[in-house]
This record gives structure tokens, sequence and C-alpha cells, in this order.
């Protein structure tokens, strides 16, 4: 072989392992972001706060149910499915409260770490954990991807399976060992930059003294702002409402 030969293989090579890693990756990772943006401004423009919460149900998550009663206000839970055996009753409990559910694997796998296979079974599996607790056969539910990433596969299936796939736009940074948490963060957050999706965290009863808190002055900063409190189907909701408005006025 040439050493030109050499170098035109050793290019496509190169420049084939860049689109593998490009699609594989990075597209999805792009798709989070523009997820990310457009769910910003459709916030920003109804005027919407989403409280979502990750990683439940666990002990604490009665006590952030309270909350959302005592206010009147709905959220959304993605749920974790390995979390939910011996809580069912929260999760029904969830429903039975006019809140909205959805899934969050049932692992909390990494998507970019695991083989493809691995990581569908995993999201089947927890759509199958909620399956279970209702006692129904939904068979898929709204996802938010652990960590906020997907590879092109599980994206793929997905969208296949036609199941939103629902990001975050505000970090509430609630989670144990985050040495800088402000419970008036979010509130802050809502006054100054309008409408919001947050992201919190009802996976262990020791963060209570933070999510609650935090949910507390986030419900009283959206009243103060005349902001509305949605879930995240009802914001989805109002963006379809919107489309289709729009396609009239052509
Ligand atoms: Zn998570």
């Amino acid at each position: 072989m040439g050493i030109l030969s050499f170098v035109i293989w050793v290019m496509a090579i190169i420049g084939f392992g860049c689109a593998v890693i490009f699609c594989y990756f990075v597209l999805p990772w792009l798709y989070g972001r523009w997820q990310r943006v457009s769910l910003k401004l459709l916030a920003v423009k109804t005027k919407s706060v989403v409280f979502t919460f990750d990683d439940g149900p666990s002990d604490v998550t009665p006590d952030v149910l309270a909350v959302l009663r005592q206010y009147n206000v709905k959220a959304t839970f993605f749920l974790g499915g390995a979390r939910i055996a011996g809580r069912e009753s929260i999760v029904r409990q969830i429903v039975a409260e006019g809140h909205e559910i959805g899934s969050h694997t049932y692992s909390h796998l990494h998507q970019w770490y695991v083989s493809p296979i691995s990581g569908i079974r995993d999201i089947k599996r927890g759509w199958q954990a909620i399956d279970n607790a209702m006692e129904i056969q939904n068979g898929k539910y709204p996802f938010r991807p652990p960590y906020g990433k997907l590879n092109l596969l599980t994206l793929l299936y997905l969208w296949a399976k036609r199941v939103p796939v629902i990001f975050w736009t505000t970090d509430s940074r609630d989670i144990a060992g985050i040495v800088d948490f402000d419970s008036q963060r979010n509130a802050m957050l809502i006054k100054k930059e309008g409408g919001t999706v947050i992201l919190a965290h009802d996976y262990t009863v020791k963060t209570k003294d933070r999510i609650i808190p935090s949910l507390c002055a986030s419900i009283m900063a959206a009243r103060e702002m005349g902001m509305a409190v949605r879930t995240i189907s009802e914001l989805r909701a109002i963006r379809r409402v919107n489309n289709l408005s729009d396609k009239k006025n052509i």
C-alpha cells in the first residue's frame, strides 16, 4: 500500500468516526438544547411556571404533595421505576391528586454509557413499573432522560413511540452534596426571567429542608408575578393551540 492510499484510508476512518460520534451523541444533545430553548420561550410567553420532580417516589413525596395541595397547584413527577416497589400507593396518590406522571427510566442509566439495547430496555422497564403500580396497561409515559442525555437510537425509539421527551429550563440544584444551594434561587429567577420549567428532586427525605422551602418560595413568587402554575402537558397543549391558530392565520 502506497503512502497516499494509507493516508486516504486513515482520513476516511477518522471522518467516519467523527460522523458516527456526531450522529450518536451530538445530534441528540443539540435536540435537547433546542427543546430547552423552545420550552423556555413558551413558558415566558405564556407566563407559566412548571414544577417537575425527578427520581421519586420517596418518603418525601407525600410532603411535596401536601405543599402542592395546600397551594392548590399541580406538578409533574418523572418517576424512577426502581423506586416504585413498596411505594405504589404514593404513585396512585400523585395521580389521584391531579398531578401528572412521566418516566425517568427504571435504573437511571446514562444513555451515553450503555448499549442502545440496554438503554431502551431500561426505558420500557420504567414504563412497566408505573403500569404495575397503577394496575393499568398504558405502556408508555412522557419521558425525562436521566442526566438530560440521550443517544440517537433511544431518541429515535422515543420518537417512533410518539413519546414526549421533556427537559427543563431551571435546575433547582437541590440534590444532596451541593453546598451553595439557595432555597430562594428559583423564586428570584421566576421574578427576573418570567416563565420557567423547574427541575427538582424528590428522591430522598434528606433534602426535605431544601425542596419544601424552595417550592413554597417559588409558588409565592409565581403568584406575586401573576403567573400560572401548570403541568408540562398543560404547557405543551398551549403550544399546540398556538400552532393551530398560527396556521389558521396564514
Ligand atoms: Zn434523575
